[in-house]
């Protein structure tokens, strides 16, 4: 029998929330962490601490220590799984100690790079991607242990591509499994508004949660850098962040204010409840609840406050699609072999490959030939790095270990205005995107791309395609398709007429 949480009991049954989040870094001390997660458990309204893991990158307390004494404290603790160094067994074991705990509440991430990996030029190792974690969860969950997933969502990009495959991975993890969704942080209520109109759009009743970060003049400096990645500050809001600061009270109440607006414009948007980060002391969140209640009327007219973007930048309902781009002639020519032969698809023709491929396979020095042919052939035009387990047909023809994080199933929430925020160049979902635009196939991005088979590092993806041995889209049975969850979800409202600010 599933045991008394809050956080799910509020996001059931439809009652507004906050959840707190409490940054288990190695700048705060566990015993200050563990008083904080006291004093919060006091304040009405605040279903959940969120325990960070690996946030920007560096390594902190461990949050499932830090998650079970906040719960002994009385503050039900949602924990943060990230993919960073951690292996599919990784993952799993997490998951199985968080159950054992009984801790539910879960926010599966890909995680932010680590940062000494970046100064060191190390890989870092990212087996799984935040969507195949979701999956992974799910399947623990089908086997009878009791989780409560959020996934991340940021609808704080403004570039075309960024944009729609942030909302297209949103689809993806919400038909992995995912319960809910929080987004990232940003202090734009018309992207607060399309993300909404988009999952209404889809006939998606997912519960969100609203990001609401207390913005001190220290935090505005770091995030109008970008960092952490995801995390965006408009120059007029840092100029009028340290404007505030400058105040005998150093700004504290500016923020607050800001924080309890924000909170009642998500409120009146539709949100589920509110993901309070920058604050965590208990007295200032139980004003920013009590101010944003007696806010909540207003809602419409504060929206307005919140107008922090870049020019130009893309609105999905709002913006004309820029035209696509060329596709180069290699993505050209691999659809025209793909459809003279079909190889998925025409029995004879795949059966005689399986006959080579299974003869190949007996001979370890033929076998080897055939890896190191492959490997020259798609080393140069594709960037492949031998992991044995192709997916470029499911990924127009741009292959996914190019990614710094190997992401599958589509980009992490890093990206700013379509560059990645590991290395300096365009994130690899930009031309993904531009080249199933062009053949006008984006809705076939939704699809779920399971993890690779990392045994299969240095053999020939082509001998393991036709025996069967990889991890590809369609193998497995998907455990909820996005099509039946749409159907079943219908939009009983016009979506765009409840959300207009
Ligand atoms: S997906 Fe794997 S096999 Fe295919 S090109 Fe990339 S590294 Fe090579």
């Amino acid at each position: 029998m599933a045991t008394a949480n809050p956080l799910r009991e509020a996001l059931t049954s439809g009652k507004f929330c906050y959840v707190v989040e409490l940054v288990a870094s190695r700048l705060t001390r566990e015993a200050k962490l563990l008083e904080v997660a006291s004093q919060l458990a006091t304040v009405p309204g605040v279903v959940a601490g969120s325990i960070t893991s690996y946030a920007g990158g560096a390594m902190g307390h461990d949050p499932i220590r830090v998650g079970t004494a906040a719960r002994a404290r009385g503050l039900i603790p949602n924990i943060h799984v990230t993919c960073v160094n951690r292996d599919r067994a990784g993952a799993q074991r997490t998951l199985e100690d968080l159950h054992g705990l009984g801790i539910e509440n879960i926010l599966a991430l890909t995680g932010d790079f680590p940062k000494e990996t970046v100064e060191t030029k190390a890989q870092a190792k990212f087996e799984l991607d935040s969507v195949q974690l979701i999956r992974l969860i799910q399947e623990m969950r089908e086997k009878g242990m009791s989780f409560w997933i959020a996934a991340a969502v940021s609808p704080f990009k403004y570039a075309e591509a960024d944009c729609n495959y942030q909302y297209l991975k949103l689809e993806k993890k919400i038909a992995a499994g995912a319960d809910y969704a929080i987004t990232q942080l940003g202090f734009d209520a018309r992207k607060f508004r399309e993300l909404k109109v988009y999952l209404l759009e889809k006939g998606l009743k997912t519960p969100v949660l609203g990001n609401v970060y207390v913005l001190s003049g220290k935090a505005a400096e770091k995030m109008s850098r970008g960092e952490p990645p995801g995390c965006w500050v408009a120059p007029e809001l840092l100029e009028r962040i340290q404007q505030e600061v400058k105040a005998a009270d150093k700004g504290l109440p500016a923020r607050l204010e800001r924080a309890a607006r924000m909170v009642a414009v998500v409120r009146g948007l539709g949100y589920a409840g509110a993901y309070l980060g920058g604050e965590h002391r208990a007295e200032h969140v139980r004003w920013i609840i009590r101010r944003a209640e007696s806010l909540a009327d207003r809602w419409r007219e504060l929206a307005d406050e919140f107008n922090y973007r870049p020019r130009g930048g893309f609105f999905l309902y709002e913006s004309t699609p820029a035209k696509p781009r060329k596709r180069g002639r290699i993505p050209r020519l691999l659809d025209t072999l793909g459809r003279i032969f079909p190889v998925a698809r025409d029995a004879a023709l795949r059966r005689l490959l399986i006959g080579v491929f299974q003869w190949v396979d007996k001979r370890p020095r033929v076998e080897r030939l055939v890896e190191r042919g492959e490997f020259l052939l798609k080393a140069p035009l594709f960037g492949c790095q031998a992991c044995g387990n192709c997916v470029l047909g499911a990924m127009e023809y741009v292959c996914p270990q190019t990614c710094p994080k190997n992401l599958r199933n589509g980009p992490c929430g890093g990206t700013l205005l379509g560059r990645c925020e590991v290395v300096d160049q365009e994130c690899i979902w930009v031309e993904v995107y531009e080249r199933a635009k062009a053949m006008q196939r984006v809705e076939s991005l939704r699809e779920y791309i399971p993890p690779r088979n990392p045994a299969l590092q240095g053999t020939s993806s082509w001998v393991n395609y036709f025996l069967d041995r990889d991890n590809r889209p369609g193998k497995k049975v998907a455990l909820h398709r996005i099509e039946e969850i749409a159907s079943a979800r219908s939009a009983d409202r016009d979506p765009k007429s409840i959300v207009r600010g």
